[in-house]
């Protein structure tokens, strides 16, 4: 909850507070994919693999450049905490703030996940959504979000008074990151960055800010369709929370594994050339 307010509104208060807004990345300048070519390679798919997730745990799987994956759900609703990395370099990684700014709260079919600086550009594009028909709800909730950050073991500790808890997303990828690259665990850890929460429906309160969760409206079938831009390696983890109706962080939550699947594409979408990495020559002004 806010306080209540120590200043004395200004006489133009409702003046100030009555400009409108105006996004701050006008759309019309960012590049956006050709979403209709990425789709019609969609008709030639050829499933190759299934990564399974256990419930309360992390997988790791990798994508090919012009490969597709989905995230589907299996057996019951389960809210999934996604990280993307160059599979030849684990310092390019997803980077939500900025897929946020550019994008929006929560993403979509059309929306591209963009990696770190210095690269900045598209690791994934979403192709197929099966909960896109929720849009947002009348509490502004809509489903998969890069707004929170991911369950991690630390916040826990904070809020618990002390609690130990070795199953959040956070350890979860920790962990199968760990073992898929040989880091050390602690070497593996900073890797680990804020998630696409995949599945996770989300949203800020209206009268506080806060961020609220509710029950996913995930069903067994539905899944999540990204296309590869680069050779990614992918690390989920199948959240503590389940379908993050009531809490995380803990075992009480009913839980369910996910899946993974990779699909080859025949071909490459119509017009589709393979991302390059920012063009900004990194001065940063020295020596200009
Ligand atoms: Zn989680």
């Amino acid at each position: 909850m806010k306080p209540i307010p120590l200043s004395k509104a200004p006489i133009d208060a409702a003046q100030r507070k009555a400009i409108k807004p105006v996004l701050c990345y006008p759309v019309e300048t960012l590049p956006r994919p050709d979403i209709g070519a990425y789709r019609a390679v969609r008709e030639g798919l050829k499933h190759v693999r299934t990564v399974v997730v256990p419930a309360r745990d992390a997988a790791t799987f990798t994508v090919p450049a012009g490969s597709f994956f989905r995230i589907v759900s299996t057996e019951g609703p389960q809210v999934g905490d996604l990280n993307l990395f160059n599979q030849h370099d684990l310092s390019e990684r997803f980077y939500t703030g900025k897929t946020r700014a550019l994008n929006g709260t929560h993403l979509g079919v059309g929306d591209q996940l963009f990696s770190s600086f210095p690269s900045l550009r598209p690791m994934a594009t979403i192709t197929h959504d099966t909960l896109d028909w929720y849009g947002f709800d009348e509490f502004g909730g809509s489903v998969h979000d890069v707004i929170g950050t991911r369950c991690d073991p630390y916040t826990h500790n904070l809020l618990s008074g002390g609690g130990q808890y070795h199953h959040c997303c956070h350890s979860n990828l920790t962990r199968a990151l760990s073992a898929s690259t040989g880091l050390a665990l602690h070497d593996a850890e900073p890797h680990v960055h804020d998630v696409l929460n995949v599945f996770m429906c989300t949203g800020f309160t209206r009268d506080t800010g806060q961020y609220f969760m509710k029950a996913s409206p995930v069903q067994p079938g539905d899944y999540l369709e990204f296309f590869a831009e680069i050779d990614l390696l992918g690390c989920l983890s199948a959240c503590p929370g389940g379908d993050c109706s009531a809490e995380h962080s803990s075992d009480t939550a009913k839980c369910y594994p996910l899946l993974v699947e990779i699909y080859e594409a025949a071909q490459r979408p119509e017009g589709w050339v393979a991302p390059v990495v920012s063009g900004y020559d990194r001065t940063h002004g020295v020596g200009v």
